[in-house]
């Protein structure tokens, strides 16, 4: 683990996962993250997140820093693959694990699903609409929980949203983030999310695990992302709180739309930088489109 310098200059990223080409979206993004620490004479660093191995692709890894460079974006010190620091993430998961914060979860997707319908006095939906897991496995017998392990069934790793909460030291209670907009904090809800997965079945790790401990392990001092993963920030310091890894702060764009209003996404086949590219397209063209003249 590194140490931190006293004063550390202005860190941004950015973080795409490796699932597809590039788009506007993505080049807004990451022109937004550049330009704001080119201006401060800070470092900008660039993170593959590919920890899904059904999703992710070392062709589109390879791509995404083909189309960068042609944006004209340079970053600094090698890019961190997350694949390839899975040690890393189980260290911390060994340290939630022996505080008691993690439990395994044995439920489906299925499972999950029924019973978040099922619970009928709570909301079922987390802030990212996924169903909001009722905590079946939380309550296990120590003996029924050994047995299944010891059977093989599979399971993830959840975190233990109140016992988590519950341990934060006084000063963390009111967890708070920072918007680097207006300087302003906001008061952060992770128990909207309920207990979240921290490791998945088929990987020992999760997105908001990867995301938290990688943004402190390469100093990053201001996130730069879209506003669709504002309420994620809510968990992510919460686990920042929960390692004393020292919050950034954080900028959450609006995401650009299509001439319908919806946000471009790459399953909806938005328009990718190669493919604007390959029309004649100059980098500078695509940076004024992305806005940024
Ligand atoms: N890898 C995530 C994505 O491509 C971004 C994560 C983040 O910026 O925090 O959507």
């Amino acid at each position: 683990m590194t140490t931190r310098f006293a004063d550390p200059p202005l860190t941004t990223r950015f973080a795409p996962s490796p699932t597809g080409l590039l788009h506007l979206g993505h080049a807004a993004s990451a022109l937004a993250g550049w330009h704001a620490a080119r201006a401060a004479g800070g470092r900008f660093v660039l993170r593959l997140e590919d920890i899904d191995p059904q999703r992710c692709r070392p062709d589109h890894a390879q791509a995404i820093l083909v189309d960068l460079a042609w944006l004209g974006l340079d970053w600094d010190g090698a890019v961190r693959v997350q694949s390839a620091h899975l040690a890393e993430y189980r260290a911390v998961l060994d340290v939630l694990r022996r505080r008691g914060l993690l439990y395994e979860c044995f439920c489906s997707r299925a499972d999950i699903a029924r019973e978040a319908k099922a619970a009928a006095s709570a909301p079922h939906c987390t802030p990212d609409e996924a169903p909001l897991y009722a905590g079946t496995c939380r309550g296990l017998a120590p003996g029924r929980r050994r047995q299944r392990i010891a059977a093989g069934e599979p399971y993830m790793l959840r975190l233990d949203m109140r016992a988590a909460l519950d341990s934060l030291a006084d000063a963390d209670r009111q967890l708070q983030a920072q918007d680097a907009a207006t300087g302003l904090h906001w008061r952060c809800r992770p128990e909207r999310f309920g207990d979240v997965v921290l490791a998945r079945r088929d990987v020992p790790a999760s997105y908001h695990l990867c995301v938290t401990h990688d943004d402190w392990r390469q100093g990053v001092t201001l996130v730069v992302r879209g506003e669709d993963l504002r309420p994620a920030t809510d968990v992510h310091r919460l686990l920042q709180a929960l390692m004393g890894w020292t919050p950034p702060a954080w900028l959450h764009h609006h995401l650009l739309r299509d001439r319908h209003g919806r946000r471009l996404a790459k399953r909806d086949g938005a328009r990718t930088l190669r493919a604007m590219r390959a029309d004649g397209m100059t980098a500078s063209e695509v940076r004024t489109l992305a806005g940024f003249a």
